[in-house]
């Protein structure tokens, strides 16, 4: 019997990585600031912000990074109420707690996105929005913009796993102020750890460019696109110079060297990811047991992974079907029943008493999260999708006796 695939490995990193990182490690100079220009750390930043279609980009050392400076960018007071899903990863209210503000989490519907009634509620009392888009799932965009906006509250996207999504053809972390991404390994692009922000806007990447540790007249090197010759960034540092505390949570050449020949892969792997992830859909919304919820209009996804509702499955039947995946060879996590998940909200007990959020709690309590990376075939994709449907039948039955 054939097993079925890990699907925790990254992809390999591009050969043509190798002769930089060989440069780097003959020369040592492996801090973004040693050279006079064009390290690799800066030349990340200028192709990655093209890119994106943004004017401005700065990599630091992780998403969570990004998200901290993004946050102390926009120069919120103490306590400012940051709104953030309740459906993310631990690492996103920790941010906002690292950053002096307070999380606001808003419900999180059974399609995995940002509940607008909720969220409308919410913003009232609320001083700065974060959208995780979490597992990659864009929530409406043009609500949560168009609310924020007559709200006069800025938009921070958390864009950790949705480098290559689009909404309405617009990339994903292109829509508010700030996006934020991560380079860590489960995501797109891998340099183990790594993050980047991008902005239009030369006032907060000039703050951002200083805290993140660029001390004395080192943000000369962060420059504005080519063939801009605006002063504005210039004017921007120049104001914040000395202004600012130092949190240096840079990143290296070496990192910036790993990722950048993977920049030119983003695009088949978001063609792949998109594919593997509707074929596995497909398949397992023939089950009565188990439904994919589907995208927004909008939407076109960039997924490394795939998150599915059972249906029709009580408490003691939902942890059957997660062990008889696993003794099918595929892990499947359900969010809410796998002890200490960090994406499950009570588990964030640095925030004080648990909030009572019983959409989202709901919802967690049949996700399920399982990994499908670019670079499965089909027929191991067929392989995981088997092991799914046929784990929810060991427990609920032979679907061909029900007379689906
Ligand atoms: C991975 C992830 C993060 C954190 O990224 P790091 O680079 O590990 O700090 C934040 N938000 C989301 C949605 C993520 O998936």
């Amino acid at each position: 019997m054939t097993l079925p695939p890990n699907v925790y490995d990254a992809e390999p990193i591009p050969a043509s990585a190798r002769d930089e990182i060989e440069r780097l490690l003959s020369s040592g100079d492996l801090f973004r600031y040693t050279a006079p220009e064009d390290a690799p750390v800066a030349l990340l930043e200028r192709e990655f912000a093209d890119m994106m279609g943004a004017k401005y980009a700065l990599a630091v050392a992780s998403c969570s990074a990004a998200l901290f400076l993004s946050l102390k960018a926009l120069d919120l007071p103490r306590g400012a109420r940051v709104l953030i899903p309740a459906f993310t990863f631990a690492a996103v209210p920790s941010a906002v707690v690292h950053a002096d503000c307070t999380p606001v989490l808003v419900e999180v519907g059974d399609n995995y996105r940002i509940d607008i009634a909720d969220f409308e509620a919410k913003l009232a009392n609320a001083d700065a929005v974060l959208i995780s888009h979490m597992r990659g799932h864009t929530s409406d965009m043009d609500a949560i913009m168009a609310l924020s906006e007559r709200a006069g509250l800025p938009v921070i996207e958390d864009a950790a796993h949705s480098l290559g999504t689009t909404w309405h053809g617009k990339t994903i972390g292109t829509i508010g102020r700030i996006g934020c991404f991560s380079f860590q390994s489960y995501k797109l692009v891998n340099s183990g750890e790594g993050g980047i922000l991008i902005t239009d806007d030369p006032e907060l990447l000039a703050r951002a460019v200083i805290m993140s540790g660029a001390y004395e007249h080192n943000w000369k090197k962060h420059k504005a696109p080519h063939g801009d010759n605006s002063p504005e960034l210039a004017q921007a540092f120049a104001r914040w110079q000395n202004k600012l505390p130092l949190y240096n949570t840079r990143l290296s050449n070496l990192a910036a060297a790993i990722v950048r020949p993977q920049l030119a892969e983003v695009p088949r792997r978001v063609r792949d990811g998109r594919a593997n992830h509707d074929h596995v859909a497909a398949i397992l919304n023939g089950s009565p047991w188990i439904e994919v919820p589907g995208k927004l209009g909008p939407e076109e996804r960039a997924p490394d992974s795939l998150q599915f509702n059972l249906v029709g499955m009580d408490a003691d039947e939902t942890r059957a079907f997660q062990d008889a995946a696993a003794a099918r060879g595929v892990k499947v996590q359900v969010f809410g029943l796998s002890t200490d998940n960090a994406r499950a909200f009570w588990n964030w007990e640095f925030l004080g008493p648990v909030p009572d959020l019983p959409k989202t709690r709901a919802m967690l309590a049949r996700a399920c999260d399982t990994r499908l990376p670019a670079r499965l075939t089909r027929a191991e994709l067929d392989m995981i999708a088997d092991a799914i449907l046929g784990a929810a039948e060991d427990v609920m039955g032979d679907v061909a006796r029900f007379g689906t």
